[in-house]
Order: structure tokens, then C-alpha cells, then sequence
């Protein structure tokens, strides 16, 4: 099934799972195929922590994530739009995405779930944010403090200036808690901002896609509602955000009444989300992409990802462990360093570690999302 949304962009589903709802596709962009199911890496600030474009580029990372949020205080969207955009300015040849910066702000102002599971959450809007209306979100830059107006027009903007493949609509991201009838309120008003976010795009679609971001919490009918009403809008593909609960089942059993709402002919991604075992679980579910932080920071920690579990290469019994890491694995670190010397750049606190510890994770996960791909090719999942 081929659905062209727009010059550049387009998605194929080359095969269903006879087992459940998980395929293998590709979307095609301006700058490049990414094979879906895939990890998308996360380089907050056009660069991924600890490695440069060239090496994510030799792993084979076919999608990078960065946030505008970022971006927009530190350089300034416009002046990344002089450098010739964040292809260019980053020197990546291969797919990116952008957000619209929204997530970062109300994470400032409500703290995270989890802060909010542990009591520590601001319950009303605080931290940089000044205030919240229909226009958008007003809110005081961390960097010099000058206050900055986000509203969906001055995101996209900001998007064109950065020049993503695929960019994010604006969107209100409620608390946790909150009160149900809050919530659809918010709901509403998330929709009113993608359809803006929708019109200043098709402005100047500049061979950009423009994903729909799903909201509402864990409530069935919202989440229904939301993938109605964005369905019927020319969004070239789908994210799902806000909250997914407050365990893995509670995201599984969200995720698996609301997949079957969205259109199956576009793309969709889980924003935020991409542990092993959740990974693991939503792939049945048809989900094609995934972003997470999870693998980079892991590695700046001295934690390699392996089929049988992390290992901590920090811990004293690898001191004097001369062999391959991983000796299974075909990364440029584990062919080529020992685990003992791993350690001992971890003990020292030398920076390659980082470097060789990221490049392993990175190298794991793009290996990891291949051996899915085979396993719904076979209909093993
Ligand atoms: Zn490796």
C-alpha cells in the first residue's frame, strides 16, 4: 500500500504480521529510507551526546530526533536557517525530526510523571512558564531570560527555519492528574493547536512532513476521539504522546485500543518511549517508530545493551577482562577494544568511554530493530 502525502515523503507497509498488528515498511524522505520498525535516536542538541554525524551516520542511525526547544534558545532556529539548515549545519545527510518544542516547556512547568508519581510535581504551572492561552505558551528562556512567546504558528516557523523531514504540531501537555473534565479541555484545545500548527505548514510545506501528535491520557474514548479528529486532517503521519500510564501494561493496554483507530496506510511513532522490553511490546501493536534517550544514557553511565542485559563495564570484576566486551557483536568498539580497557577509560573518567560505549548502543539497537524486521518478515511476532 502506497499513499504519496507529499512531494519527498511517502510510507509503504511492505508486510503485515500474519500474528498480530506488527509491520515492516518504509518511509521515504528527501534525505533518505528509514525501515520501519526503527529506533530514532535522540540529539537534543543536533548532536547526539558523545557522537559526531559521521559516526551516527557509519552505524546506520536512519533517523535522528532533535529538539527545537533547544534549538530555538541555543543557536536560535534562525540562525541554523543561515548555516543552510540542520542537515547542513550538523553535517547529516540522513533523515531528521523535530518536535515542537511544547514537551520540553510543559515538562518544565508540571515536572515529569515520574517526578509527579514521587509527589514532587509543581501541580500547577510554575518553573520558565509564565503563562498558558489559546495563542500558546509564554514562557522564560533558561539561557538569557528573555520571555518567548510558543504559539503553533511560531513553532512551525521555527521548524521551517531547522528544516526537519518530519515536524511535530504544537501541543498542550497536561499533567498526570488531572481532573477528567480538564483533560478533554485540553484535549480540545491540543486539537485546535494541530489544526493551526497543520495551516502554517501547508503555508510552505518546504518537502516537510507533518506528524499529528494523539493525546488523551489514558481515557479510551479521548484517545478515540483524538485519532478521529486528526485522521480527518492531512497530517502525514501520526505520534502518540502525553501520558501512557504509569506502568507497561497500563501503556499496552492504551496502545492497544487505540492503534487500530489510526489510518494503517501512514506512519505512526511513540514519542518518548524506547526501553528494550517496551519496544518489545509495542512492536505487535504496529508501532513503527520509536525515540528514546534511554540507550545514549545508558552508555555515558558505563551500561552496554546485550540480548541477555545490560552489563556495567564500572564494575571491579572487568578490570582485567582482555576480551571483547561483546564478543558476538560487530560494533567498532567491541572489535576493537577489550572490556578491561573499557573499564579502566570509565575509572578514569576519559571521555571515550562515553564515545565507545555510545557507539556500541547505538550499533545494538539498529542491529536489534533489523532482527525485528526479519522476525515479522517470518511472522515470528
Ligand atoms: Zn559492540
Amino acid at each position: 500500500m502506497t499513499t504519496t502525502l507529499n512531494i519527498g515523503f511517502s510510507f509503504k507497509t511492505l508486510y503485515t504480521s500474519s500474528r498480530s498488528r506488527a509491520r515492516v515498511g518504509k518511509i521515504h524522505t528527501p534525505h533518505g529510507t528509514i525501515d520501519t520498525p526503527s529506533f530514532v535516536g535522540v540529539g537534543t542538541n543536533g548532536t547526539l551526546k558523545a557522537l559526531d554525524s559521521a559516526s551516527v551516520e557509519e552505524i546506520g542511525l536512519q533517523l535522528m530526533f532533535c529538539n527545537t526547544y533547544h534549538l530555538m534558545l541555543q543557536p536560535g532556529s534562525s540562525v541554523v536557517k543561515q548555516a543552510g539548515g540542520l542537515h547542513k549545519f550538523m553535517n547529516r545527510s540522513m533523515p531528521l525530526i523535530t518536535d515542537s518544542g511544547g514537551f520540553q516547556v510543559f515538562s518544565l512547568a508540571y515536572g515529569s510523571v515520574a517526578d509527579e508519581l514521587k509527589g514532587k510535581s509543581k501541580k500547577k504551572v510554575g518553573g520558565n512558564v509564565l503563562k498558558i492561552t489559546e495563542d500558546g505558551v509564554l514562557f522564560r528562556s533558561y539561557r538569557d531570560g528573555a520571555k518567548v512567546l510558543l504559539t503553533p504558528e511560531t513553532s512551525v516557523q521555527a521548524q521551517k527555519e531547522l528544516g526537519a523531514d518530519i515536524i511535530i504540531p504544537l501541543d498542550e501537555l497536561p499533567p498526570y492528574h488531572i481532573d477528567p473534565k480538564v483533560l478533554r479541555a485540553s484535549l480540545d484545545r491540543t486539537h485546535r493547536w494541530e489544526e493551526r500548527s497543520l495551516i502554517e505548514h501547508l503555508k510552505n510545506p518546504n518537502q516537510q512532513a507533518m506528524y499529528a501528535v494523539i493525546h488523551g491520557g489514558v481515557d479510551p474514548q479521548l484517545r478515540k476521539l483524538s485519532c478521529n479528529t486528526l485522521a480527518a486532517l492531512s497530517f502525514d503521519g501520526f505520534a502518540i504522546g502525553g501520558s501512557m500510564g504509569k506502568t507497561k501494561q497500563e501503556m499496552q493496554t492504551m496502545l492497544s485500543a487505540l492503534m487500530p483507530s489510526l489510518p494503517i496506510d501512514k506512519p505512526n511513532h511513540l514519542l518518548g518511549i524506547g526501553d528494550l522490553e517496551s519496544i518489545d511490546q509495542c512492536i505487535p501493536l504496529g508501532i513503527d517508530t520509536f525515540d528514546s534517550s534511554y540507550p545514549t544514557r545508558a552508555a555515558r553511565h558505563g551500561i552496554l545493551l546485550t540480548k541477555s542485559g545490560p552489563l556495567n563495564v564500572t564494575q571491579g570484576k572487568h578490570a582485567l577482562a582482555f576480551t571483547s566486551p561483546i564478543p558476538s557483536c560487530t560494533c567498532s568498539t567491541c572489535t576493537r577494544y577489550t572490556l578491561g580497557y573499557l573499564h579502566h577509560l570509565f575509572k578514569a573518567h576519559e571521555m571515550v568511554g562515553m564515545t565507545l560505549a555510545t557507539i556500541h548502543n547505538l550499533h545494538f539497537m539498529v542491529e536489534l530493530m533489523r532482527d525485528y524486521r526479519k522476525k515479522i518478515l517470518n511472522d515470528e511476532i
